[in-house]
């Protein structure tokens, strides 16, 4: 048995803002606004982790009008997804995520976002894929007004 989620999340690019993508703070010149961090990574990590049980959506569960989540560590909220999982009987099997950024260059950080996510929902890392692409200056993320990301989760019963 298993069941399959899917999650996409766009922020948009600003100055004076940290830039955190996959958990971990990337120096640079322009960083992600929002409520949160604004970790687009892991908050489409966390839609298909709910999407995968059908619980709706992470602003549902984290609304950006509650001030409890206003400059939040978006692990923190990784980790109450992944804990909503496992009282339900279920943990990812796998996961694997999509990086749409103009700039800066993440691969030199992917490995870092793998173990550090891997850490948060609670499996290996080798169950956790990370992966970057520019979209050749094409649209939003190519003019660097914001950056997107993707999601897949396989889940499956906890044994
Ligand atoms: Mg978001």
């Amino acid at each position: 048995m298993m069941r399959i989620g899917q999650g996409y999340d766009v922020h948009r690019l600003t100055e004076g803002r940290e830039l955190w993508l996959g958990g971990i703070r990337i120096d640079h010149t322009l960083g992600l606004d929002g409520h949160s961090d604004a970790d687009v990574a892991i908050h489409a990590l966390c839609d298909a982790m709910l999407g995968s049980l059908a619980l709706g959506d992470i602003g549902k569960h984290f609304p950006d009008t509650d001030p409890r989540y206003k400059g939040i560590d978006s692990k923190r909220l990784l980790r109450e997804v992944a804990r909503l999982l496992s009282e339900r009987g279920w943990r990812v099997g796998n996961a694997d995520l999509t990086i749409m950024a103009q700039r800066p260059k993440l691969a030199p950080h992917i490995e870092r976002m793998r173990v550090v996510l891997a850490g948060c929902v609670g499996i290996s890392t080798d169950c956790i894929s990370v992966k970057a692409t520019t979209t050749e200056r094409l649209g939003f993320e190519g003019r660097e007004e914001g950056i997107s990301a993707m999601a897949v989760v396989l889940i499956e019963p906890i044994a």
